[in-house]
């Protein structure tokens, strides 16, 4: 089953409106035929480059969502509001949300589901800690990650989800995984999904790796056999460097 490959850039809170706009028209470069290639810049960022955007293939994308589409929430923006703006995909689970905002299994599922009944796509992330690799319960932990946030949606609606496994302590350490570790947990993921929604579905999801993937170990990452692309933190805030991973996937 070929899969096209997905590159997708998540600047975190990093840049301003200025340095945002410099490195969207250096992005505007980028010429792939088989790359999605998507950058999910702060809330602050999204309308100016999707705007800049507009006629590239490049997929603009939200870090994050909150699940209730409009209230008492300060501070929070919905799925409404994105799709407002034209964003029709959100990464939601990212390991930062789980680690500092307190984002439970619990209220990842219920984004899960305001994005789907909004027909929102989803970058859903996954990831064990080192505590937990160390005592070897690596699998438990994704398969719980996995149960509790997105088994429970109907499986015509899986189309709409890419997952991201992205081990906690690789990610902005410079320390990736290796690559039987990956093609390993890549491997499970894809065997879980086919025994929840079955071959055709398991075949068709597109799995990304993400933790300090770079220029230098993008090649090697994207070569392994269940590994469909990566979300990139830290090099995606340089567009040499950007460019050179979206290079490696179109291979
Ligand atoms: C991430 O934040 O999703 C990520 C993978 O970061 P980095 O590439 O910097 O490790």
């Amino acid at each position: 089953m070929k899969r096209k490959k997905v590159v997708a850039g998540n600047w975190k809170m990093n840049m301003n409106l200025e340095e945002s706009k410099k490195l969207i028209s250096e992005l505007m470069q980028i010429n792939v035929e088989n790359v999605d290639v998507k950058i999910a810049p702060s809330f602050t960022n999204l309308f100016h480059s999707n705007i800049m955007l507009d006629s590239s293939s490049i997929e603009v994308i939200s870090q994050d969502m909150h699940h209730e589409q409009k209230g008492a929430f300060t501070g929070e923006i919905s799925a409404e509001m994105l799709l407002g703006i034209g964003i029709k995909t959100s990464i939601i689970g990212h390991s930062e949300r789980r680690k500092y905002f307190g984002e439970t299994d619990l209220i990842l599922s219920k984004k899960v589901n305001s994005a789907i009944e909004n027909k929102m796509k989803i970058v859903f992330c996954i990831g064990e800690e080192l505590m937990d690799r160390n005592n070897n319960n690596h699998f438990d932990i994704i398969e719980s990650q996995l149960r509790n946030g997105i088994f429970h949606i109907e499986s015509s609606q899986f189309k709409n989800i890419i997952i991201a496994y992205e081990p906690v302590w690789a990610i902005g350490t410079g320390m990736t995984a290796n690559s039987d570790q990956i093609q390993e947990m890549h491997q499970f993921i894809r065997d879980l999904v086919n025994s929840k929604f079955g071959n055709e579905i398991s075949q068709n999801i597109k799995i990304l790796y993400g933790g300090s993937v770079k220029p230098s170990n993008a090649k090697e990452i994207f070569s392994l056999k269940d590994i469909d692309g990566g979300l990139i933190g830290g090099a995606s805030l340089n567009f040499s460097d950007f460019n050179s991973i979206v290079e490696a996937a179109n291979e």
